[in-house]
């Protein structure tokens, strides 16, 4: 399969600048050349896409995919079928790819490591899944959760409660071919109890370190969710490549972080969401939606202290928006992430970058993922609007005209579709981050 994407306009991933028209050419999974439109000989077949832009696919570094922002996602595990949680996984991960996402990291959730595994057999049409499964927590701690007073008998696999039993657990994580290994450094907004702290730590730094010297060992990296001070500053002295939320960041540790090479995924989608659709859930007062309300509303605005602190340290950005982690988090939002990050100060293309190249250092697939440029997986989506001028063109996916996986089309426009028989339409047949 070979053939060349004329398209008005093209943002590779790297470059701070929006190129003009060019012809993207696509041989089998790859980019094959990105040229002016005179610079094109022979014979390949060339589609015109007229007034779109072509950029990276893009990739989100956090999301759970087993949940889709249900109000009683807490009650699933014990009302779901055998199976149920998994498929709404599947559907979920679907409705992201629609909206432009071709690759998701997922922070939480044993679903995600099925569906990866069904996708690269072909099984399943989804966007690359790199999957962390379970989160290591401590008992009582964010993570050990969804697990009601009855069922707690069978016990959180993902819960460890000092170095050893990390190592165990991080192990056994491996043992089912995890994609990077999950810490829980602090307490979290929906954690475990009916009023957790989010700033609170649960994890000690021996144990986060005894997290980071597992994962290391089998090459792997290493996401800590982090909202409160000491936690954030244990996890990256541990070590870890991530703070995930990162909402009570300080400035000295974005300093540490940014001497380190720490990322920072702040998930501000979240407290977005959060401050505009509110809270609920079984069992919630109304007086309860509205002190969480209240709180997301002063957290949201520490966040951006935060990002301040970040940016002005130079710490590495990511984009990742927790889709499907609370209620009203919805799978084919991703791009909500974007639009908040331009909002706390990073320029469009910054935002750009933070989803796709910066994305793909973070997943470590840097080498193969998140550019439009040779030898590059051809991933890409095609855009109705400039995002390096706009960035909301793409949120929830409406100005996105096409998206093609590992060069082949999983959606198109209808002017692109009559020239059928030119791009191969897939049902699972790209090469995959787990290969
Ligand atoms: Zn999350």
């Amino acid at each position: 399969m070979e053939y060349g994407l004329k398209v008005k306009g093209l943002i590779d991933g790297v470059s701070d600048e929006l190129r003009g028209e060019r012809i993207l050419g696509i041989r089998d999974n790859e980019i094959a050349f990105v040229a002016r439109p005179g610079e094109v000989s022979g014979e390949m077949p060339i589609l015109d896409a007229g007034n779109l832009i072509a950029m990276p696919g893009l990739i989100d570094c956090h999301v759970h995919i087993r949940t889709n922002g249900e109000t009683d996602r807490r009650l699933q595990p014990l009302t779901d079928l055998p199976g149920e949680s998994t498929l709404r996984a599947v559907n979920n991960a679907q409705a992201d790819l629609r909206s432009g996402y071709t690759t998701l990291r997922d922070c939480g959730g044993m679903e995600a490591l099925a569906v990866r595994n069904s996708a690269s057999r072909g099984e399943t049409l989804v966007p690359r899944i790199l999957a962390a499964g379970d989160g290591i927590s401590a008992t009582a701690g964010h993570m050990d959760q969804d697990r009601y007073v009855g069922a707690r008998v069978l016990s959180n696999p993902g819960v460890a409660d000092s170095p050893d039993e990390v190592r165990r657990v991080a192990r056994n994580l491996l043992k089912l071919g995890v994609d990077l290994i999950k810490t829980n450094a602090t307490g979290g907004t929906f954690g475990n109890g009916h009023r957790p702290n989010p700033g609170a730590q649960q994890s000690t730094e021996d144990e986060l370190r005894a997290a980071v010297e597992v994962a290391r060992m089998a090459g792997k990296r290493v996401a800590s969710h982090a909202m409160g001070e000491a936690g954030i500053r244990a996890a990256v002295n541990a070590g870890v490549d991530s703070i995930e939320h990162g909402f009570w960041l300080t400035e000295d540790v974005a300093h540490q972080m940014a001497e380190q090479g720490t990322f920072f995924v702040p998930t501000m989608a979240t407290l977005y969401r959060n401050t505009t659709r509110g809270f609920d859930g079984p069992g919630m007062t109304e007086e309860w939606k509205e002190h969480l309300r209240q709180r997301a509303i002063r957290v949201r605005a520490r966040l951006f202290e935060s990002l301040r602190f970040a940016i002005d340290a130079g710490v590495k950005i990511v984009a990742g928006s927790d889709m499907g982690g609370g209620p009203f988090l919805y799978h084919g939002e991703c791009a909500t992430e974007l639009s908040q990050l331009v909002e706390a100060g990073l320029t469009e293309m910054e935002a750009i970058k933070a989803a796709t190249s910066l994305a793909a250092e973070l997943v470590d697939r840097d080498d193969v993922l998140g550019r439009l440029q040779e030898g590059y997986w051809a991933d890409v989506i095609l855009v109705d609007g400039d995002p390096s001028k706009d960035i909301s063109v793409l949120q929830d996916g409406k100005s996105v005209r096409g998206v093609i996986l590992g060069g082949a089309a999983v959606s198109l426009s209808r002017e692109l579709l009559q020239a059928e028989g030119v791009v191969e339409s897939i049902w699972g047949r790209v090469p995959w981050v787990a290969d």
